[in-house]
């Protein structure tokens, strides 16, 4: 059987058992959740010298300053273009769904916006690193970047015989996640069996049924923007066939599903672009790190969702240019949400604040995050793919023979 049926089984097997321990939750805490924290455990131990590794080497290997603009500047482009489709999408679905009518719940002035959101400007700031260590010790992912890239670029201008180890050992540092990896995605459908029982457990219909339609809105919008968005340039730009594409990603979208983590998935997805896909090293290892932190289509999405909600059930209404801030917000807001479970909760308070909605409505919402955390992060995850596979094919480094070769056996 393959990995990937393996994993659905996982899905599977703990959504069944985490409805049958509705009534008893805390056995599912006790006893079934510590798996999927140990699985989530070993995927984060290889975020930080990852990042670091396969940035530099990407970097180094795009050489010279001129190439990497070009590459910087398309991957860039298509992860913001996109990000700003997909919060338009957002928020022409709470238009049409209006999730947030008639919808009379109490709200808990208590538990209001208890995470504090950094200013937008003070985000973009601390993109480049004072202490590039503490960086790397408290794994900020925007100045690992940074100081990542920096390296890189640094290095190719040296002459060979010096830069040539440096190279070398991050190389050698970043194949040997790539095998990490391997080994413990052969433990996944396990844990995501152990993170997906506890969330059914404990987010039982009772706290789903009055937010269904958000949930409705947000998992519809998600379909709208892989299909019409991600699979649609994938297959103009790549000429790629949109189906094969999925079916090639599919590794990496459920374990972005069960971890809800982009920076916990990067792992998987370095590995299905280059032996699914066909996209090529030097591609992979620049452009799904950097996505893996700034590219956040699925989060903007749900931030587009959600702050029309909160307007209305607050009965306001918005105006196009109240509308407009929130495109805007959302979209610089993704950049600096990190690619863990929950980080685009806590950049919706940002996004609330931006146009003057009460920041009560995030206590309604927080209920159900995580049900709508494991379907923006996937589509965060499969933005990052999409970008990597258009950029690939735009600079000829996409092996569509090899790549039809492989999936025809994964597929098969
Ligand atoms: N969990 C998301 C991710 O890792 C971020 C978010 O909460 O929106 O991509």
């Amino acid at each position: 059987m393959k990995l990937t049926t393996k994993i659905f089984i996982g899905l599977l097997g703990g959504i069944i058992v985490g409805l049958l321990l509705q009534s008893n939750p805390h056995i599912a805490d006790t006893f079934i959740k510590p798996i999927g924290t140990l699985f989530l455990n070993l995927i984060k131990m290889l975020i930080v010298p990852l990042v670091l590794s396969s940035l530099i080497v990407g970097a180094a290997s795009i050489g010279d300053i001129k190439t990497l603009g070009r590459i910087g500047g398309k991957t860039i482009g298509y992860y913001l273009f996109t990000t700003a489709f997909a919060v338009t999408i957002g928020i022409l679905l709470s238009k049409i769904m209006n999730p947030g009518l008639g919808l009379s719940m109490s709200v808990n002035m208590d538990v209001v916006a208890a995470k504090e959101a950094p200013p937008i400007t003070e985000i973009l700031l601390n993109v480049v690193p004072k202490n590039p260590m503490k960086g790397l010790v408290e794994g900020n992912m925007l100045q690992i970047i940074t100081f990542a890239l920096f390296l890189g670029i640094g290095a190719t201008s040296l002459p060979e015989e010096k830069s040539k180890p440096f190279i070398s050992f991050f190389d050698s540092l970043a194949e040997i996640m790539y095998k990490i990896t391997g080994l413990i995605m052969s433990l996944a459908p396990i844990g995501v069996f152990g993170l997906i029982t506890p969330v059914v457990a404990s987010n039982g219909t009772d706290v789903l049924l009055p937010l269904i339609k958000v949930v409705v809105a947000v998992y519809v919008g998600c379909v709208i923007q892989t299909i019409f968005v991600y699979a649609t340039t994938v297959k103009a730009f790549a000429k790629y066939n949109p189906i094969k594409f999925i079916k090639g990603i599919m590794p990496a979208a459920t374990t972005a599903f069960s971890t809800t983590s982009s920076s916990g998935t990067l792992p998987v997805s370095i590995q299905c672009i280059k032996e699914n896909v066909g996209v090529s090293e030097k591609i992979a290892s620049f452009v799904l790190p950097l996505g893996a932190t700034i590219n956040m289509g699925g989060t903007a999405l749900y931030q587009g969702v959600c702050a029309l909600f909160v307007a209305q059930i607050y009965g306001i209404d918005l105006t196009i240019s109240q509308m407009s801030t929130i495109v805007l917000t959302s979209t610089l807001g993704a950049i600096g949400t990190a690619g863990v479970p929950g980080g685009g909760l806590i950049m919706l308070s940002v996004v609330l604040t931006s146009v003057g909605l009460p920041l009560e409505g995030i206590t309604l919402i927080a209920g159900v995050d995580r049900i709508l955390d494991m379907a923006r992060t996937s589509v965060n995850v499969i933005g990052d793919l999409a970008a990597a596979t258009v950029v690939a094919a735009t600079e000829n480094e996409l092996t569509y023979e090899e790549a039809n070769r492989r999936l025809e056996k994964t597929i098969a």
